[in-house]
């Protein structure tokens, strides 16, 4: 992958965002920030999940009052989510929040603008400005938008790309103006490859760090797809600071969504096992689905290492399918094989697969933890059989015995 793109810093409560600091991966309450301990809940179950930085909405006062609160009981700092009200952001600074998510397009007057930028200055806290597609096609930009759509049809995209792009920097003037430079851009659409455009074209044109998301990508089912696309493709090209995955559904799988993301780009190291798994083919001779699915949460419970662990339908393509992994299963004939860092340990019939497998992942995981085995310290390394089909069409699995 391409380096990481060189930014600014800033720092959100001891967490740095940009420079070379690994990419931060936050998300949003969904419940009512006045309702304190359901959001203190909220915010701990969020950070318990692995989310770096959490925001809260502050619409009313209420929200606000709430604040010194939930800063206090929280692990990880808390962000203010601001839209129209400029007090609403001076009692967020005031109450200690670490970062505003403020829009200066939908506070009229500049000098309110100018007093919450002067307030962030005297506490140091960074504020993080964005655009949204849709806020720029429902507010003022709309007719130009429209104007543009009709008579340029063919650059429509660019049209839009640059009216982003336009109202960042008219943003980003009064942050100048103001002296003011702890800041972080976003720029979401529902759209994943506009995003990867107008993002693309941000990290051209300035240095501050990128907030990147996907906005009203929809439940994980349908939006899962749009934003791992968008942030994925940007991570990989080396852009982006911190991400926030936007689901309708309970925010906790915005960060599981969002860690596994930053975990296969490289960009966090594990800290739970990795399950691979074979999709399952014709081949197949066992309930791997269930076994799947069965192993997948008994080690989310039972092992708190990155033990990664293979579940392979068959040892035709299987060694191959699963290389690195410390613990694997080979299945067939209602059998399996067991291998721990390449060494074979036991055959155990389909009945005991599940428990014996969990067994070595137990047994090993307490290894590494003495100190007496590493952690893909060794290849996996089968010899795999013949895997051509025998006269009468079946397949050799003989092996498995
Ligand atoms: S591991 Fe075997 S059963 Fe699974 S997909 Fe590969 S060939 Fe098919």
């Amino acid at each position: 992958m391409p380096p990481r793109r060189k930014t600014r810093q800033v720092d959100v409560g001891g967490v740095k965002i940009g420079g070379n600091a690994p990419v931060a991966l936050q998300t949003m309450t969904a419940g009512y920030t006045y309702e304190v301990d359901k959001c203190i809940a909220e915010v701990q179950k969020l950070a318990q999940a692995g989310a770096d930085l959490v925001r809260v909405a502050v619409p009313k006062k209420e929200d606000t009052e709430a604040l010194p609160h939930i800063i206090a009981a929280s692990p990880v700092p808390i962000v203010a989510d601001v839209h129209f009200h400029y007090q609403r952001a001076l009692e967020a600074v005031e109450a200690g929040v670490h970062k505003i998510r403020l829009n200066p397009g939908n506070i009229q007057d500049r000098k309110q603008v100018d007093r919450v930028v002067a307030a962030c200055r005297e506490r140091g806290v960074p504020i993080r400005v964005g655009v949204n597609e849709g806020g720029i096609v429902e507010r003022r930009d709309k007719d130009v938008r429209a104007a543009e759509k009709a008579t340029l049809a063919t650059s429509y995209r660019e049209n839009l790309i640059r009216i982003m792009l336009d109202k960042i920097a008219e943003y980003l003037r009064i942050f100048d103006e103001n002296d003011f430079h702890d800041v972080v851009i976003s720029a979401k659409s529902i759209d994943p490859t506009l995003v990867i455009d107008v993002y693309t074209a941000i990290s051209q044109r300035w240095d501050y760090p990128l907030h990147l998301g996907v906005t009203h990508a929809g439940p994980p089912d349908t939006g899962r797809i749009r934003s791992i696309t968008a942030l994925g493709t940007l991570l990989a090209n080396g852009v982006g600071d911190t991400i926030r995955i936007s689901y309708a559904a309970d925010p906790v799988h915005e960060v599981e969504d969002g860690k596994e993301l930053l975990c296969c780009l490289g960009l966090r190291s594990r800290t739970e096992p990795e399950l691979i798994a074979c999709p399952t083919c014709g081949r197949i001779e066992v309930d791997l689905f269930k076994l799947v699915t069965d192993v997948r949460s008994k080690l989310a419970h039972e092992i708190d290492i990155p033990v990664k662990v293979a579940v392979m339908g068959c040892v035709v393509n299987g060694p191959g399918e699963c290389e690195g992994a410390d613990v694997a299963i080979f299945a067939g004939r209602g059998k399996g094989i067991i291998y721990v860092q390449g060494e074979q340990k036991a055959t155990v019939p389909e009945s005991e697969m599940l428990e014996a497998l969990l067994r070595e992942c137990r047994v090993f995981a307490d290894r590494v933890r003495r100190g007496e085995a590493e952690l893909k310290g060794t290849q996996l390394h089968i010899q795999p059989p013949d895997p051509l089909p025998r006269k009468d069409g079946s397949l050799p699995l003989s092996v498995v015995k």
